[in-house]
């Protein structure tokens, strides 16, 4: 009998997890509480409409292909990723806008209009990032975590100072470009991070060079098809997914997970348990006391979580082909730099930033002939700063509908035929999703590396996390590295026979 491994969750990271395992010879099976494979990527239907939930914005295309070609697969068997140009459309307070693009002369052109100096400054930015992608992104990114003392290599230290990973990422931008414009358009990412760009720290600067140098990508048929490429790769590896099976609880004996109590009552033996279900929920809820570890209420109360989202998913009856796939509209009040603004401790009743996503123009199947779908998102309070959202859902909609046409959507409220409408409670309570922190633990130097919680249980044998609370962080890119970590501890700890091996000779 090969080494056999029970996965909680069938999101992102449960599912390469599970495919990473799977290819490599162990037996693994799937429990996920849903009817739908995904997480918060799972998407949904609503009459002729399909609409992606959560992410919208795919970077790196190498770590998914990766991710196939290293279980035998092969990528193009399950999706194919379109490149988008621009990437993202940045429009000001003051209503001037600039195209994040990978055709870097094309961007350098829209510089020169703001200002002459700017192409230069962005030419030595882009320069000093090859080099930080190449100390950066391997180390630090692309490999599993180490201790705290692991980290203090001389020539790792020596390497990593000139490029000042103490700044904040607002200084940062402020240092190349002094303009603000530019400041908050480079450093957008840090939104996805969960963080203010002065509260962030400058290490992520990679994030938007991976954008210009990769380019931003949408699968076809959009996210909640990715989901499904990676639900039907990991059934084509041999990987049972149980559908509607909500677990109740991790079995641990002694230290030693035993595998999982379903919400029936049945119990099912593992070797190991992977838990992807959401780290604060799976703490909370899938651990009996014994086993949380440092990760006690109090210490979940004392975490830095990130921001919610207020969602508006729309179904319209006509198309903004001229609009372009991504747009986001940075506030005034974006700018300010103390509380509630920088670390989104109330709404923002007056001038949020918002972001809205136009699918339809790349990918038309997800609606009818000339209707579109329309994807609004706005960064919002996590659940423990109490907003009272039955107050103030209509209210919050309908001054985000008005806002709309500051990013060129007009004349949407006479054009929607459904509508779905998501708060920090929705994610809370029907993604599983604690706090309904979308973007997971914050990325504070605090919560980084060794001081995130770590995929190997230090408390339990055999049970391990996989999901955006682990090193190297939220986001689907880092979770899929995140997730060839998984498999490389538990490797170790639940080596496989030669004969169990994939590959290994009879
Ligand atoms: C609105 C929004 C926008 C985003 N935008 C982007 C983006 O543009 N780009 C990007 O890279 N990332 C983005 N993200 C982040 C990305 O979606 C997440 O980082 C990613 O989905 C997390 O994956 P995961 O596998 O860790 O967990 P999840 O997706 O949360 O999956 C966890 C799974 O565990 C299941 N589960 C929970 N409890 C149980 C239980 N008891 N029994 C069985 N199953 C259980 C859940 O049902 C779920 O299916 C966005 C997220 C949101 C919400």
């Amino acid at each position: 009998m090969s080494k056999h491994i029970i996965v909680i969750g069938a999101g992102p990271g449960g599912l390469a997890t599970a495919m990473r395992l799977a290819s490599k010879g162990y037996s693994v099976e799937i429990y996920e509480a849903e009817d739908r494979v995904g997480g918060r990527m799972r998407g949904f239907t609503d009459g002729p409409y399909q609409f992606d939930s959560g992410p919208t914005i795919l970077q790196l295309p190498r770590v998914y292909e990766e991710l196939f070609a290293e279980s035998g697969l092969r990528f193009s068997d399950y999706i194919r990723f379109t490149r988008l140009d621009p990437n993202t459309r940045l429009r000001f307070w003051d209503d001037s806008y600039i195209d994040l693009t990978s055709d870097i002369e094309a961007f350098k052109a829209q510089l020169a209009t703001i200002r002459a100096d700017l192409p230069q400054a962005f030419e030595r930015w882009y320069i000093e990032h090859i080099r930080k992608n190449v100390i950066g992104y391997g180390p630090y990114l692309g490999t599993p975590v180490r201790s705290a003392l692991g980290y203090l290599q001389p020539k790792e230290i020596a390497a990593a100072l000139p490029f000042r990973p103490w700044e904040s990422l607002y200084d940062h931008f402020w240092r190349y470009f002094k303009d603000e414009r530019l400041v908050y358009a480079m450093s957008y990412p840090s939104k996805y991070l969960g963080m203010h760009p002065s509260a962030c720290s400058s290490v992520f600067s990679l994030v938007p060079f991976l954008e210009f140098a990769d380019g931003v990508w949408h699968p076809e048929g959009g996210f909640r098809a990715l989901a499904q490429a990676f639900g039907r790769a990991a059934r084509d590896l041999g990987v049972p997914i149980h559908l509607n099976t909500p677990v109740r609880q991790v079995w641990i004996e002694h230290g030693q997970t035993r595998g999982i109590e379903l919400m029936s009552g049945e119990r099912v033996t593992a070797d190991s348990v992977v838990v992807n279900a959401d780290f604060g929920h799976g703490v909370r809820t899938l651990l009996p006391e014994s086993a949380r570890g440092r990760y006690t209420d109090r210490k979940l109360s004392r975490m830095q979580f990130s921001c919610s989202t207020f969602m508006l998913y729309l179904g319209v009856d006509r198309r903004y082909e001229d609009l372009p796939h991504h747009q986001l509209y940075l506030s005034n009040n974006m700018r300010r730099r103390e509380r509630p603004w920088i670390d989104d401790s109330a709404l923002d009743e007056q001038d949020p930033a918002f972001y809205v996503c136009n699918p339809t123009i790349v990918d038309s199947s997800n609606a009818p002939e000339g209707h579109s779908t329309l994807y609004v998102l706005v960064p919002i309070p996590n659940t423990s700063y109490n907003v009272d959202w039955a107050a103030k859902q209509q209210s919050f909609r309908d001054l985000i509908i008005s806002r709309m046409p500051l990013l060129g959507f007009d004349d949407v409220e006479k054009h929607i035929q459904t509508e779905t409408c998501y708060t920090a409670e929705t994610w809370r309570d029907d993604f599983a999703v604690h706090l309904g922190s979308v973007f997971n633990l914050g990325h504070n130097w605090n919560q980084l590396g060794p001081l995130r919680p770590h995929i190997r249980s230090d408390s339990t044998r055999g049970l391990y996390w996989i999901g955006g609370a682990v090193h190297p962080g939220s986001g689907l890119m880092t979770i899929l590295e995140a997730a060839r970590s998984a498999t490389f501890f538990i490797g170790q700890d639940l080596p496989l026979e030669r004969s169990q091996a994939v590959g290994a000779l009879a």
